[in-house]
């Protein structure tokens, strides 16, 4: 019988060296040494998939952290960066070039959105954005000739919108384009992108699959002969996981299903009080009936996640004066966090966008997003809502 995905989160590892340890240990080695000069001449040409030769390559403790994400996510094979940022362009440019075409949803990371609008412009390839919104019509119009890849991430950052997942990979088989989803917000136990058909999935591991804000890291996951190119890309250019950071994350998904699940649960509980306070305009969260695509987040997602937004009564000025009564809760800019976060994001990550791109990408000035961490909810709602009275 096929093991659960928690037994595999923790089952799936390395094979023991001779000391038998229980926990994988971390192989902090540039190179690896050879036998002899036959089994190296076996290992450069690829012969032996077995045979370490550098860590710039590839790792044991890389090894391990594919083995697992690709046994959560039902991808045949992986290759793990440096940071998901790493992850996401490699996941561009090891298969897309010069006159090639890449259509991307509109709210995608902001770093993803400058890599697809400001620097593969510089290497001839061009670009079609998407709403977020978009019918299947509306996809397949932005699809060209030389169209290679869809991009796109759901539930989006910040506004947890939710695109159909069914419905991209099926316009990608039918014009014989490859779907690449970041699936960071989601984790593969809050949705796996490739039961419903994507082709590959890319992550910034920095973020819930860490879940403790300590490393950075990246991972791209696909078909084998996907990744081969992604390999060819990645060993000469040189945007690999470091060991450190492979071995943490690799540990880390040992309890991301239990993490992801009172992530999941904090994040519901203060959506539903926040939708009744008078102080808030609008909330959304994935698993609130009131969010526009409910039905579909129920369809493709496991558990909501634990990223909640929310309007504020009082506009940008309201926005800023929340942050600054905050008492407990962190304010920074990561997510995925133990620890729970607000961000203004129209005072903050949104702000060098002008007035009709921030409309465009769907941030109020008054919006706030919150990381729903791991501390008891009884302590992240009370000090929100003191801090909705404080700032009024
Ligand atoms: C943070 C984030 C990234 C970038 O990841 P880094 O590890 O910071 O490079 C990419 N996509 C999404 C959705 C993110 O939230």
């Amino acid at each position: 019988m096929e093991k659960q995905d928690a037994t595999k989160a923790i089952r799936v590892r390395n094979q023991k060296t001779q000391y038998n340890e229980h926990s994988t240990p971390m192989f902090l080695t540039s190179s690896f040494t050879f036998e002899n000069a036959e089994d190296m001449r076996a290992a450069f040409a690829g012969e032996d998939d077995d045979a370490y030769i550098y860590s710039r390559f590839i790792n044991p403790n890389f090894r391990e952290l594919i083995d697992k994400a690709c046994a959560l996510e039902g991808t045949e094979d992986g290759y793990a960066t440096a940071t998901g940022m790493a992850a996401v362009y490699a996941s561009i440019v090891s298969v897309v070039g010069h006159g090639d075409h890449v259509v991307s949803c509109r709210n995608v990371f902001g770093s993803s959105h400058t890599i697809i609008t400001k620097i593969l412009p510089r290497f001839g390839i061009t670009h079609t954005f998407v709403d977020v919104n978009a019918s299947e019509e509306e996809w397949i119009a932005a699809v060209q000739d030389n169209t290679k890849m869809i991009f796109l991430e759901t539930p989006t950052n910040p506004g947890v919108e939710i695109v159909d997942l069914e419905m991209i990979a099926r316009v990608g088989k039918k014009h014989g384009v490859l779907t690449n989803v970041d699936n960071c917000f989601a984790t593969p136990f809050g949705q796996k992108p490739a039961e419903f058909g994507i082709d590959i999935v890319t992550h910034s591991a920095t973020k819930y699959i860490d879940g403790q804000g300590r490393v950075l890291g990246g991972l791209i996951l696909g078909p084998k002969t996907y990744i081969e190119d992604v390999i060819t890309y990645c060993r000469s250019t040189g945007p690999t996981i470091s060991p450190f950071n492979a071995w943490t994350l690799a540990k880390s998904f040992e309890t991301l299903e239990v993490r992801y699940e009172r992530h999941s649960y904090n994040a519901l509980k203060l959506a539903e009080a926040l939708e009744k306070n008078s102080e808030i305009e609008h909330v959304k969260y994935p698993f609130l009936p009131s969010h526009p695509h409910y039905n579909l987040a129920k369809k493709q997602m496991m558990l909501g996640g634990g990223i909640v937004t929310f309007e504020l009564k009082g506009g940008f000025s309201r926005g800023k004066r929340f942050i600054d009564q905050i008492e407990t809760l962190s304010i920074t800019a990561n997510l995925g966090d133990s620890r729970t976060i607000v961000t203004h994001p129209a005072s903050t990550t949104h702000s060098k966008l002008s007035d009709d791109e921030r409309k465009e990408a769907r941030i109020h000035p008054g919006m706030i997003r919150v990381s729903c961490g791991l501390e008891s909810i009884i302590d992240i709602l009370a000090d929100i809502e003191q801090a909705l009275n404080a700032s009024k």
